[in-house]
């Protein structure tokens, strides 16, 4: 096992790596830029390097300075944390390179699941159900008003390297195409440096719901269920559950048994979450996250299993500690994605935290890297704190949730607590009903009162 892991990240994220290491008798090695200096992260790692400026792209993103900073802490191996440079297939060829080991996939399948349109084929020949759209990039107008009426309007236009939904528009009729393809290869471009687009059918009310799967890298694989993820805003997940009131169990272990059968095929290596928008008894495919996602929790909390103790242990070469026979579902979990925002606006709101309590009790589970007198830094992503309640059901599940809403004191900065604890009342929400729709269909209603 490796005696030493730098972690390439900061935050909640930072904080759970290192949770794991030391739980598993590993040191752990901080970076930080210059504004993190005090971040409860660089206080708990056994070192911390300073590797730049506020900037992300000069301190968390940059990757001389971190591979220098391994180097000179003499670490084993990266852990990337998400974000920033987790889905960084160069970044992990270059660890890799300096004889470091890259807790994470093969940098191959980085690189595939990061481009959409190669994920979509990938996905084809493992045999996951799809979209119907273009077969691969669309090249021109007229090739894309072809597949649309093919298809049926409206249409779903979409960046091949996209994420967090940039460079995605509906298009509702022929004759927007052409303008509305302009700007998603324009917002593409501007975003990504690859104005590639394509076409898939626009889903109407469908569900996000996504597939924890493991691989050990030589064909072995395991699922741990999916995580519903419906509840979202621009794209944005705000609050996530599993299982999801959408599934029972005969068709979870039947989708489940598909992915896993497609990531042994790939001989994945580490974490991945296969997402699938789901309508009408129908899973279809969107993409692969090739890393630990923020949501992660949910499934530890139903599964029992530590999934970043199961990445390193990947990553050291060892087996996956379980079979598929011995993952058992039990119990609801979910997590509440707290943000540093305005619940009204979601305009961000960092600062300094005047007073901090965090909800206890049995089953409710905080992470975060918040303390009293912490000051937010305005540079960053406005995540600040992920509340993570387990029940025997969905229902207890929500009664906790309730309960450990009502106890979080976050002072100072304005956050998104007030948000999921109007959100968590709405009877449709009560009752599993909602779409990828919902939320932002709620939202519109509140802010007209
Ligand atoms: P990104 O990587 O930009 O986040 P995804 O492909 O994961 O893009 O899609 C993000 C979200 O956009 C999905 O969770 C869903 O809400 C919506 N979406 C994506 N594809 C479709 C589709 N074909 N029809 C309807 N909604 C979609």
């Amino acid at each position: 096992m490796f005696g030493k892991v730098l972690i390439a990240n900061r935050g909640e994220i930072a904080l759970r790596v290192h949770r794991a290491c030391r739980e598993m008798g590993i040191r752990t090695v901080a970076v930080h830029s210059t504004a993190d200096a005090d971040a409860m992260h660089v206080r708990l790692a056994d070192e911390a390097i300073c590797i730049g400026p506020p900037s992300a792209t000069d301190s968390y993103l940059n990757i001389p300075a971190i591979i220098s900073a391994a180097e000179i802490a003499q670490a084993d191996a990266i852990h990337p944390g998400y974000g920033f440079l987790s889905e960084n297939a160069r970044f992990a060829e270059i660890v890799e390179k300096h004889k470091i080991v890259w807790i994470g996939p093969d940098p191959e399948h980085i690189r595939k699941m990061g481009d959409k349109v190669e994920a979509k084929r990938t996905a084809a020949m493992l045999g996951l159900p799809l979209v119907p759209g273009s077969d691969g990039p669309v090249t021109s107008n007229e090739e894309a008003l072809q597949v649309a009426s093919e298809i049926g309007y409206p249409v779903l236009v979409k960046a091949a390297s996209g994420g967090g939904g940039r460079g995605m528009k509906v298009i509702p009729d022929a004759a927007s195409l052409p303008g509305l393809i302009a700007q998603a290869k324009a917002e593409a471009k501007a975003a990504f440096g690859d104005d590639t687009v394509y076409i898939e059918k626009y889903l109407s009310e469908p569900r996000h719901i996504e597939f924890q799967v493991f691989g050990d890298g030589k064909g072995g694989a395991v699922h741990m269920g999916e995580r519903d993820c419906s509840l979202q805003r621009r794209h944005q997940k705000v609050l996530e559950e599993a299982p999801s009131p959408a599934l029972n169990a005969e068709t979870r272990a039947e989708m489940g048994e598909i992915v896993r059968q497609a990531v042994a095929k790939l001989k994945y290596r580490g974490a991945g979450t296969m997402e699938f928008l789901y309508e009408d008894g129908k899973f279809y495919f969107i993409e692969m996250n090739t890393r630990l996602q923020v949501e992660h929790p949910v499934t530890e909390a139903v599964t029992g299993i530590d999934l970043v103790r199961e990445q390193i242990r990947v990553a050291a070469g060892l087996p996956l500690s379980v079979t598929q026979e011995q993952i058992r579902f039990e119990g609801h979990a979910i997590e509440c994605r707290i943000n540093a925002e305005d619940p009204a606006t979601f305009s961000p709101s960092p600062g300094r935290v005047t007073d901090f309590h965090a909800p206890g009790g049995l089953h409710v589970r905080v992470d975060s890297a918040l303390y009293d007198g912490y000051r937010i830094p305005p540079y960053y992503d406005s995540l600040i704190a992920k509340l993570i309640v387990y029940g025997a059901n969905r229902n207890d599940a929500l009664m906790r949730l309730r309960r450990a809403l009502e106890e979080f004191v976050i002072h100072g900065p304005k956050t998104t607590i007030p948000l999921h604890q109007a959100l968590i009342e709405d009877p449709e929400f009560i009752d599993g009903e909602y779409s990828i729709k919902w939320l932002e269909r709620w939202l519109a209603k509140r802010a007209a009162g």
